[in-house]
């Protein structure tokens, strides 16, 4: 179960790592968050949703040079992790919001939960991955992977979220 660190101000975190990155409001409650994300059924659900826990125009993005390079460094080091582990094709995945690695990924299992809502034809159909467009990534380690395996992060453990990268 998710716990908000209690340590964290409401908008900047810097216990985890340099440089300081974004603690958002739905992990701090991660509980309702999650409860109200279930339910969301339709164009207007994901409207209120996204208004109610979402940041308007997103998050600050990572800014300086160094910024970006520990974080692409973070994802090609998990990328090298996740391929020796369990031979899969990986790549390294760029988020560019400053957020803390379980709000990036919650961010990216959301935007998956609201695609199924608003797009559900594209699920009628097999996700086949390695023939199409379909990834699997895990936004907390910023790694996505096409090549058939378990759909658990080998870094992590949390379920891996299908991305479609066409259109
Ligand atoms: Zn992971």
């Amino acid at each position: 179960m998710l716990r908000a660190r209690s340590s964290c101000m409401p908008n900047r975190c810097a216990a985890a790592m340099e440089p300081p990155v974004i603690h958002p409001l739905f992990l701090h409650d991660f509980e309702t968050f999650d409860a109200e994300r279930k339910r969301v059924a339709n164009l207007e659900d994901v409207k209120a949703f996204q208004a109610k826990w979402f940041s308007k125009g997103g998050w600050p993005e990572w800014q300086k040079p160094d910024e970006w390079a520990e974080i692409s460094a973070y994802a090609r080091r998990n990328r090298d992790l996740a391929e020796a582990a369990t031979e899969r094709d990986c790549a390294p995945k760029m988020v560019s919001y400053a957020l803390e690695p379980e709000a990036r990924y919650q961010y990216s299992k959301t935007l998956a939960v609201i695609d199924e809502v608003l797009f559900p034809q594209m699920h009628d159909e097999p996700r086949k991955l390695g023939s199409s467009l379909w990834h699997l990534s895990c936004d907390y380690c910023l790694i996505s992977t096409w090549s058939e395996g378990s759909i658990y992060c080998p870094i992590c453990g949390r379920a891996l979220v299908y991305s479609w990268l066409g259109d």
